[in-house]
């Protein structure tokens, strides 16, 4: 298997989208460049990310989310029951396109599958794939609710589509699920519901329930990781992939204060910071992670997604982040 070594790189999702295939997708929208154009333009953009990841060095792989335009939107836009109704004001002058659930939710046609076997078919022997999907209290916590009224009854429904999907991209060979829970960290009363929805979302699907499965993943970033933690371990993954770099390994001392049994996708490069790291730097920033894990625990990927960086230091700083990781292989193996 791919990950059978020490540190096994991977990327958490999105990627810089080459500027054409935006140009591409506003003549889509505005009617003057067919779907099957847009399609092509993705597959693409798809390869390309692909090979980037490959020269990058990075083993489990992705399309560095060609297809997504964003995280939640991309879901909604696919599950029967989700509405859009103009963007919503989130921060500063950001707009984003906030969904609402205006009926019961109904199943959604297949979701991610193709992007899967795109991605693996555009992948050479020797790396992995891993495929991203948002989870179940992220997607509620990002959506407007004009129908449930109860907060579990909707998280619990998602929960039922995520896994669906889960299934379905297990059975077409899918190895590496990572489960975005980005909301989790700003509201950490709700990490019962969290527990509750992911014991869902991997049903029948854990490493030890479906031959094709190695690891189910949860990314959390952006928060305050102590105000859930130690209770966070009992989140039914294999593993979580955190930010660190960015926070300025603020909370290792909270880890370090329980037995963090699980593996940790250790955010060693910062997706804010347009500086490409050395690699000096970034194997002093994995060798954090041996406050609280074992070097066997660590994975080694990027804070977060890394789509708002110039193309240029997105991969500067994946291939840096693979070669520290190669480094301390050889120094820890
Ligand atoms: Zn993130």
């Amino acid at each position: 298997m791919v990950h059978d070594k020490l540190f096994p790189t991977t990327v958490i999702g999105s990627h810089p989208k080459p500027k054409w295939l935006n140009k591409v997708r506003k003549l889509n929208e505005e009617g003057e460049f067919s779907d099957e154009r847009l399609e092509e333009a993705m597959d693409d953009a798809a390869r390309i990310v692909v090979d980037e990841h490959e020269r990058a060095g990075i083993d489990i792989l992705g399309d560095g989310e060609m297809r997504r335009e964003e995280m939640v939107e991309y879901f909604a836009h696919r599950i029967p029951g989700y509405e859009f109704n103009g963007p919503v004001r989130v921060w500063g002058n950001n707009y984003f396109e906030k969904p609402s659930v205006v009926e019961e939710l109904g199943d959604p046609d297949p979701m991610l599958v193709d992007e899967f076997e795109f991605t693996r078919r555009a992948a050479n022997e020797g790396h992995g794939v891993k495929v991203p999907i948002t989870g179940p209290y992220t997607l509620y916590d990002w959506s407007f609710d004009e129908v449930y009224g109860d907060d579990r009854e909707l998280i619990m429904r998602l929960a039922e589509i995520v896994n669906d999907e889960i299934h379905r991209l297990a059975d077409a060979g899918a190895r590496y699920i990572q489960i975005d829970e980005p909301a989790l960290s700003v509201r950490p009363d709700d990490i019962d519901l969290v527990i509750e929805a992911t014991e869902k979302v991997v049903e029948g699907v854990t490493k030890e329930e479906h031959e094709n499965i190695e690891r189910q993943i949860m990314h959390v970033c952006y928060g305050d990781y102590s105000a859930i933690y130690p209770r966070m371990l009992d989140i039914p993954v294999d593993q979580f992939s955190l930010e660190f770099v960015n926070q300025d390994f603020a909370h290792i001392d909270t880890f370090a204060e329980h037995d963090f049994d699980k593996e940790i996708g250790f955010g060693c490069v910062d997706i804010h910071d347009r500086d490409v790291e050395s690699v000096e730097e970034i194997k002093e920033n994995i060798e954090h992670a041996f406050d609280f894990v074992d070097p066997e625990q660590v994975w080694v990927n990027p804070d977060c997604g890394i789509k708002l960086l110039p193309r240029d230091v997105a991969f500067g700083k994946l291939e840096n982040m693979s070669k520290a990781a190669e480094e301390l292989r050889a120094e820890y193996e």
